[in-house]
Protein backbone atom coordinates (compact mmCIF):
# COMPACT_ATOMS: atom_id res chain seq x y z
CA UNK A 1 0.00 0.00 0.00
CA UNK A 2 1.82 3.54 -0.74
CA UNK A 3 2.31 6.12 1.91
CA UNK A 4 0.09 8.54 0.27
CA UNK A 5 -3.14 7.40 -1.45
CA UNK A 6 -6.12 8.45 -2.69
CA UNK A 7 -9.82 6.71 -1.47
CA UNK A 8 -13.33 7.02 -3.14
CA UNK A 9 -16.03 5.45 -1.40
CA UNK A 10 -20.18 6.03 -1.46
CA UNK A 11 -23.34 5.56 0.15
CA UNK A 12 -27.07 4.62 -0.88
CA UNK A 13 -29.94 6.01 0.19
CA UNK A 14 -32.16 3.35 0.80
CA UNK A 15 -33.77 2.47 4.19
CA UNK A 16 -34.41 5.55 6.12
CA UNK A 17 -31.10 6.79 5.62
CA UNK A 18 -30.20 6.50 9.41
CA UNK A 19 -27.11 5.75 10.98
CA UNK A 20 -27.57 2.82 13.52
CA UNK A 21 -25.34 1.26 15.95
CA UNK A 22 -23.92 -1.38 13.71
CA UNK A 23 -23.58 1.02 10.31
CA UNK A 24 -21.41 3.08 13.03
CA UNK A 25 -19.35 0.39 14.47
CA UNK A 26 -19.38 -1.41 11.29
CA UNK A 27 -18.27 1.23 8.93
CA UNK A 28 -18.85 5.23 10.20
CA UNK A 29 -15.87 4.65 12.31
CA UNK A 30 -13.32 3.51 9.85
CA UNK A 31 -14.50 6.01 7.64
CA UNK A 32 -13.67 8.02 10.10
CA UNK A 33 -9.62 6.83 9.92
CA UNK A 34 -9.21 6.77 6.49
CA UNK A 35 -10.55 10.29 6.41
CA UNK A 36 -7.41 11.14 8.66
CA UNK A 37 -4.98 8.83 6.83
CA UNK A 38 -6.07 9.00 3.09
CA UNK A 39 -4.29 11.62 0.66
CA UNK A 40 -7.71 12.31 -0.76
CA UNK A 41 -10.51 10.95 -0.36
CA UNK A 42 -14.12 11.40 -2.32
CA UNK A 43 -17.84 10.22 -0.05
CA UNK A 44 -20.41 10.61 -2.51
CA UNK A 45 -24.06 9.54 -1.31
CA UNK A 46 -25.61 7.24 -4.46
CA UNK A 47 -28.95 8.85 -4.50
CA UNK A 48 -28.80 7.60 -8.50
CA UNK A 49 -28.11 4.33 -7.51
CA UNK A 50 -31.21 4.05 -4.47
CA UNK A 51 -33.56 5.02 -7.07
CA UNK A 52 -33.18 1.42 -8.17
CA UNK A 53 -35.46 1.14 -4.86
CA UNK A 54 -36.67 4.03 -3.81
CA UNK A 55 -39.48 5.10 -5.88
CA UNK A 56 -41.25 7.45 -3.70
CA UNK A 57 -40.39 10.88 -3.91
CA UNK A 58 -40.91 11.94 -0.38
CA UNK A 59 -39.44 8.81 1.33
CA UNK A 60 -36.16 9.80 -1.12
CA UNK A 61 -36.28 13.18 -0.09
CA UNK A 62 -35.98 11.99 3.43
CA UNK A 63 -33.63 9.48 2.96
CA UNK A 64 -31.38 11.55 1.81
CA UNK A 65 -31.74 14.23 3.86
CA UNK A 66 -31.07 12.10 7.16
CA UNK A 67 -28.37 10.48 5.49
CA UNK A 68 -26.38 13.83 4.69
CA UNK A 69 -27.22 15.11 8.10
CA UNK A 70 -26.36 11.87 9.60
CA UNK A 71 -23.04 11.43 8.45
CA UNK A 72 -21.71 14.80 8.86
CA UNK A 73 -23.47 14.53 11.98
CA UNK A 74 -21.08 11.22 12.84
CA UNK A 75 -17.94 13.32 12.23
CA UNK A 76 -17.49 13.34 8.11
CA UNK A 77 -15.34 16.77 7.46
CA UNK A 78 -15.95 18.57 4.71
CA UNK A 79 -12.30 19.98 5.07
CA UNK A 80 -10.86 16.48 4.75
CA UNK A 81 -13.15 14.67 2.34
CA UNK A 82 -14.82 15.79 -1.20
CA UNK A 83 -18.33 15.40 -0.14
CA UNK A 84 -21.17 15.00 -2.89
CA UNK A 85 -24.32 13.82 -4.28
CA UNK A 86 -24.40 11.95 -7.74
CA UNK A 87 -27.00 13.55 -9.02
CA UNK A 88 -25.09 16.68 -8.72
CA UNK A 89 -22.88 15.92 -11.05
CA UNK A 90 -24.45 14.59 -14.14
CA UNK A 91 -20.71 13.38 -15.64
CA UNK A 92 -21.60 9.97 -13.39
CA UNK A 93 -24.79 9.26 -16.29
CA UNK A 94 -22.53 10.74 -18.94
CA UNK A 95 -20.17 8.47 -18.39
CA UNK A 96 -21.94 5.65 -17.88
CA UNK A 97 -23.47 5.54 -21.02
CA UNK A 98 -20.28 5.68 -23.02
CA UNK A 99 -19.16 2.91 -20.97
CA UNK A 100 -22.11 0.65 -21.54
CA UNK A 101 -20.61 0.63 -25.06
CA UNK A 102 -17.86 -1.10 -24.43
CA UNK A 103 -19.25 -3.46 -21.08
CA UNK A 104 -20.51 -6.84 -22.65
CA UNK A 105 -23.96 -7.78 -21.73
CA UNK A 106 -22.35 -11.35 -20.08
CA UNK A 107 -20.49 -9.11 -17.50
CA UNK A 108 -23.60 -7.56 -15.91
CA UNK A 109 -25.39 -10.97 -15.77
CA UNK A 110 -22.90 -12.47 -13.88
CA UNK A 111 -23.53 -9.72 -11.17
CA UNK A 112 -24.75 -10.58 -7.64
CA UNK A 113 -27.28 -7.37 -7.77
CA UNK A 114 -28.97 -8.72 -10.88
CA UNK A 115 -28.50 -12.76 -10.12
CA UNK A 116 -29.81 -12.33 -6.86
CA UNK A 117 -33.05 -11.06 -7.61
CA UNK A 118 -33.29 -13.61 -10.26
CA UNK A 119 -32.81 -16.51 -7.01
CA UNK A 120 -35.17 -14.51 -5.29
CA UNK A 121 -37.88 -15.94 -8.15
CA UNK A 122 -38.09 -12.02 -9.79
CA UNK A 123 -38.71 -12.65 -13.23
CA UNK A 124 -36.03 -11.27 -15.41
CA UNK A 125 -37.68 -9.57 -18.11
CA UNK A 126 -39.24 -7.39 -14.70
CA UNK A 127 -36.04 -6.47 -13.54
CA UNK A 128 -35.57 -2.98 -14.17
CA UNK A 129 -32.46 -1.89 -16.12
CA UNK A 130 -31.53 0.25 -13.25
CA UNK A 131 -30.92 -2.28 -11.27
CA UNK A 132 -29.37 -4.72 -14.13
CA UNK A 133 -26.76 -1.48 -15.23
CA UNK A 134 -25.88 -0.86 -11.11
CA UNK A 135 -22.04 -2.26 -11.59
CA UNK A 136 -21.98 0.29 -14.73
CA UNK A 137 -23.21 3.65 -13.31
CA UNK A 138 -21.00 2.36 -10.42
CA UNK A 139 -17.82 1.84 -12.49
CA UNK A 140 -18.67 5.45 -13.72
CA UNK A 141 -18.84 6.36 -10.29
CA UNK A 142 -15.25 5.56 -9.53
CA UNK A 143 -13.29 5.82 -13.25
CA UNK A 144 -14.41 9.57 -13.59
CA UNK A 145 -11.98 10.29 -10.26
CA UNK A 146 -9.40 8.26 -10.91
CA UNK A 147 -9.16 6.86 -7.19
CA UNK A 148 -6.50 4.45 -5.76
CA UNK A 149 -8.46 2.32 -3.76
CA UNK A 150 -12.22 1.34 -2.92
CA UNK A 151 -13.09 0.23 0.16
CA UNK A 152 -15.55 -2.14 0.09
CA UNK A 153 -17.19 -4.95 2.15
CA UNK A 154 -17.70 -8.64 0.47
CA UNK A 155 -20.46 -8.38 -0.86
CA UNK A 156 -19.02 -5.01 -3.97
CA UNK A 157 -16.24 -7.49 -4.52
CA UNK A 158 -17.18 -7.95 -7.75
CA UNK A 159 -18.24 -4.89 -8.55
CA UNK A 160 -14.94 -3.44 -8.42
CA UNK A 161 -13.71 -6.29 -10.84
CA UNK A 162 -16.32 -5.62 -13.05
CA UNK A 163 -15.34 -1.71 -12.84
CA UNK A 164 -11.69 -2.74 -13.58
CA UNK A 165 -13.08 -5.32 -16.60
CA UNK A 166 -14.90 -2.27 -18.18
CA UNK A 167 -11.69 0.06 -17.93
CA UNK A 168 -9.37 -2.20 -19.15
CA UNK A 169 -11.75 -2.60 -22.33
CA UNK A 170 -11.87 0.72 -22.42
CA UNK A 171 -7.70 1.76 -21.68
CA UNK A 172 -7.45 -1.59 -24.86
CA UNK A 173 -10.01 0.06 -27.22
CA UNK A 174 -8.91 3.99 -26.85
CA UNK A 175 -5.64 3.96 -25.10
CA UNK A 176 -4.95 4.34 -21.40
CA UNK A 177 -7.29 6.66 -19.96
CA UNK A 178 -8.81 5.54 -16.82
CA UNK A 179 -6.93 4.52 -13.76
CA UNK A 180 -7.97 0.69 -12.58
CA UNK A 181 -8.70 0.78 -8.84
CA UNK A 182 -7.93 -1.16 -6.48
CA UNK A 183 -9.83 -2.62 -3.50
CA UNK A 184 -9.24 -1.38 -0.28
CA UNK A 185 -9.49 -4.30 2.42
CA UNK A 186 -12.16 -3.40 5.19
CA UNK A 187 -11.26 -5.16 8.36
CA UNK A 188 -13.80 -7.63 9.00
CA UNK A 189 -15.58 -6.20 11.95
CA UNK A 190 -18.46 -8.70 13.24
CA UNK A 191 -21.49 -7.98 12.57
CA UNK A 192 -23.17 -6.48 15.22
CA UNK A 193 -26.27 -8.58 16.71
CA UNK A 194 -29.70 -6.71 16.29
CA UNK A 195 -32.03 -5.65 18.98
CA UNK A 196 -34.01 -9.30 18.64
CA UNK A 197 -30.51 -11.05 19.60
CA UNK A 198 -31.07 -13.65 16.82
CA UNK A 199 -29.98 -11.48 13.50
CA UNK A 200 -27.51 -8.82 12.22
CA UNK A 201 -28.75 -5.84 13.00
CA UNK A 202 -30.34 -3.99 10.04
CA UNK A 203 -33.04 -1.27 9.13
CA UNK A 204 -34.67 -3.23 7.42
CA UNK A 205 -35.25 -6.00 9.84
CA UNK A 206 -36.28 -2.72 12.16
CA UNK A 207 -34.03 -4.85 14.96
CA UNK A 208 -31.57 -1.46 15.38
CA UNK A 209 -30.75 1.09 17.83
CA UNK A 210 -30.62 4.39 15.82
CA UNK A 211 -27.69 6.84 16.77
CA UNK A 212 -29.31 10.15 16.15
CA UNK A 213 -32.86 9.32 16.31
CA UNK A 214 -35.19 11.26 18.65
CA UNK A 215 -33.92 10.37 22.20
CA UNK A 216 -37.74 8.75 22.83
CA UNK A 217 -37.36 6.45 20.08
CA UNK A 218 -33.92 5.36 21.24
CA UNK A 219 -35.23 5.22 24.34
CA UNK A 220 -38.10 2.53 23.29
CA UNK A 221 -35.09 0.54 20.97
CA UNK A 222 -32.98 0.01 23.80
CA UNK A 223 -35.65 -0.77 26.36
CA UNK A 224 -37.08 -3.25 23.89
CA UNK A 225 -33.94 -4.61 23.75
CA UNK A 226 -33.80 -8.83 23.91
CA UNK A 227 -31.65 -9.61 26.67
CA UNK A 228 -31.15 -13.79 28.10
CA UNK A 229 -34.50 -15.40 27.02
CA UNK A 230 -34.07 -18.23 29.46
CA UNK A 231 -33.59 -15.24 32.33
CA UNK A 232 -37.63 -15.40 34.12
CA UNK A 233 -36.64 -13.01 37.40
CA UNK A 234 -34.23 -10.64 38.10
CA UNK A 235 -32.93 -12.64 41.11
CA UNK A 236 -32.06 -16.07 38.06
CA UNK A 237 -28.62 -16.12 37.26
CA UNK A 238 -27.85 -14.71 33.38
CA UNK A 239 -26.12 -14.87 30.61
CA UNK A 240 -23.78 -11.98 29.80
CA UNK A 241 -22.07 -13.42 26.20
CA UNK A 242 -24.14 -13.16 22.85
CA UNK A 243 -26.39 -10.59 25.18
CA UNK A 244 -27.15 -8.09 23.07
CA UNK A 245 -27.43 -5.46 25.91
CA UNK A 246 -23.98 -6.26 26.67
CA UNK A 247 -22.58 -6.43 23.41
CA UNK A 248 -23.92 -2.79 23.17
CA UNK A 249 -22.47 -1.61 26.68
CA UNK A 250 -18.95 -3.34 25.24
CA UNK A 251 -19.01 -1.14 22.36
CA UNK A 252 -20.64 1.49 23.78
CA UNK A 253 -20.06 2.19 27.81
CA UNK A 254 -17.00 4.18 28.61
CA UNK A 255 -17.18 3.72 31.57
CA UNK A 256 -15.86 -0.27 31.95
CA UNK A 257 -15.84 -0.30 35.29
CA UNK A 258 -19.30 -0.11 35.61
CA UNK A 259 -19.83 -2.37 32.83
CA UNK A 260 -17.98 -5.41 34.62
CA UNK A 261 -19.67 -4.53 37.96
CA UNK A 262 -23.30 -5.13 35.50
CA UNK A 263 -22.00 -8.30 34.45
CA UNK A 264 -20.89 -9.79 37.38
CA UNK A 265 -24.28 -8.79 39.23
CA UNK A 266 -25.91 -9.92 36.25
CA UNK A 267 -24.09 -13.35 36.19
CA UNK A 268 -25.04 -13.36 40.27
CA UNK A 269 -28.89 -12.88 39.62
CA UNK A 270 -28.42 -9.65 41.30
CA UNK A 271 -29.35 -7.05 38.89
CA UNK A 272 -32.88 -6.70 36.45
CA UNK A 273 -32.77 -6.20 32.85
CA UNK A 274 -34.51 -2.91 33.22
CA UNK A 275 -31.61 -1.46 35.37
CA UNK A 276 -29.09 -2.74 32.90
CA UNK A 277 -30.72 -1.34 29.86
CA UNK A 278 -31.50 2.24 31.35
CA UNK A 279 -27.66 2.05 32.02
CA UNK A 280 -26.84 1.62 28.59
CA UNK A 281 -29.82 4.29 27.47
CA UNK A 282 -27.61 6.61 29.61
CA UNK A 283 -24.17 5.38 28.20
CA UNK A 284 -25.46 5.86 25.16
CA UNK A 285 -26.48 9.32 25.27
CA UNK A 286 -22.84 10.54 26.72
CA UNK A 287 -21.30 8.41 24.33
CA UNK A 288 -22.99 10.15 21.12
CA UNK A 289 -23.68 13.57 22.56
CA UNK A 290 -21.43 15.43 20.39
CA UNK A 291 -22.92 14.02 17.60
CA UNK A 292 -26.20 14.17 18.54
CA UNK A 293 -25.39 17.70 18.87
CA UNK A 294 -24.36 18.25 15.64
CA UNK A 295 -27.43 16.67 13.61
CA UNK A 296 -29.90 18.82 15.67
CA UNK A 297 -27.36 22.07 14.83
CA UNK A 298 -26.97 21.04 11.18
CA UNK A 299 -30.68 20.19 11.13
CA UNK A 300 -31.43 23.74 12.06
CA UNK A 301 -28.66 24.96 9.50
CA UNK A 302 -29.82 24.06 5.94
CA UNK A 303 -28.01 26.56 4.24
CA UNK A 304 -24.91 25.83 6.07
CA UNK A 305 -25.90 21.91 4.31
CA UNK A 306 -26.15 23.09 1.36
CA UNK A 307 -23.02 24.82 1.37
CA UNK A 308 -20.94 22.28 2.07
CA UNK A 309 -22.67 20.13 -0.59
CA UNK A 310 -21.69 22.99 -3.21
CA UNK A 311 -18.30 22.87 -1.88
CA UNK A 312 -17.74 19.38 -2.30
CA UNK A 313 -19.49 18.75 -5.72
CA UNK A 314 -17.65 22.03 -7.06
CA UNK A 315 -14.28 19.90 -6.17
CA UNK A 316 -15.47 16.96 -7.60
CA UNK A 317 -17.15 18.46 -11.10
CA UNK A 318 -13.95 20.13 -12.22
CA UNK A 319 -12.42 16.73 -11.51
CA UNK A 320 -14.81 15.07 -13.34
CA UNK A 321 -15.07 17.51 -16.45
CA UNK A 322 -11.47 17.39 -17.01
CA UNK A 323 -11.98 13.19 -17.08
CA UNK A 324 -14.60 13.51 -19.65
CA UNK A 325 -13.14 15.95 -21.74
CA UNK A 326 -10.35 13.34 -22.00
CA UNK A 327 -12.90 10.55 -22.61
CA UNK A 328 -14.74 12.59 -25.32
CA UNK A 329 -11.40 13.20 -27.00
CA UNK A 330 -10.25 9.46 -27.28
CA UNK A 331 -13.71 8.48 -28.50
CA UNK A 332 -13.90 10.68 -31.07
CA UNK A 333 -16.66 13.00 -30.12
CA UNK A 334 -14.95 16.02 -30.24
CA UNK A 335 -13.12 17.53 -32.99
CA UNK A 336 -13.03 20.55 -34.17
CA UNK A 337 -16.57 21.70 -34.25
CA UNK A 338 -16.44 20.92 -30.75
CA UNK A 339 -16.82 23.25 -27.74
CA UNK A 340 -17.18 21.03 -24.43
CA UNK A 341 -14.42 22.36 -22.42
CA UNK A 342 -13.16 22.13 -18.96
CA UNK A 343 -13.55 25.25 -17.32
P1 LIG B 1 -30.45 -2.71 4.96
O1 LIG B 1 -31.28 -3.46 5.98
O2 LIG B 1 -31.23 -1.72 4.16
O3 LIG B 1 -29.54 -3.61 4.17
P2 LIG B 1 -28.39 -2.19 6.84
O4 LIG B 1 -28.85 -1.79 8.19
O5 LIG B 1 -27.99 -3.62 6.67
O6 LIG B 1 -29.51 -1.76 5.83
P3 LIG B 1 -26.52 -1.18 5.01
O7 LIG B 1 -26.89 0.12 4.40
O8 LIG B 1 -26.80 -2.44 4.26
O9 LIG B 1 -27.21 -1.25 6.44
O10 LIG B 1 -25.00 -1.17 5.44
C1 LIG B 1 -24.22 -0.03 5.54
C2 LIG B 1 -22.88 -0.44 6.08
O11 LIG B 1 -23.00 -0.83 7.45
C3 LIG B 1 -22.26 -1.63 5.36
O12 LIG B 1 -20.89 -1.37 5.14
C4 LIG B 1 -22.46 -2.79 6.30
O13 LIG B 1 -21.41 -3.74 6.19
C5 LIG B 1 -22.45 -2.12 7.65
N1 LIG B 1 -23.34 -2.83 8.56
C6 LIG B 1 -24.68 -3.00 8.40
N2 LIG B 1 -25.21 -3.69 9.42
C7 LIG B 1 -24.18 -3.99 10.25
C8 LIG B 1 -24.07 -4.72 11.49
N3 LIG B 1 -25.15 -5.25 12.07
N4 LIG B 1 -22.85 -4.84 12.05
C9 LIG B 1 -21.77 -4.30 11.47
N5 LIG B 1 -21.79 -3.62 10.31
C10 LIG B 1 -22.98 -3.45 9.69
MG1 LIG C 1 -27.59 -4.46 4.59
Amino acid sequence: MKDKFSILTGITPSGTGEIHIGNYFGTVVSFLELQDKAERIHFFMADLHGLTTVQDKKQMQQNVETQILSYLACGLDPEKTIFYRQSDIPQHTELQSILNNVTPLGLIKRCHAYKDKLQKGLDKDKVNMGLFSYPVLMAADILLYDPDYVPVGEDQRQHIEVTRDIAERFNHIYGKTFKLPEIYNVKATAKIVGTDGKRKMSKSLGNYISVLADEKIVKKQIMGCYTDPKRKHATDPGKVEGNPVFVYHDLINEDKKEVEELKKRYREGKVGDVEVKERLFKAFMKRFKTERERYQQLKAEPEKVKEILRTGSEKARQQAIKKMVLVRERIGVSNKYSFYKYE
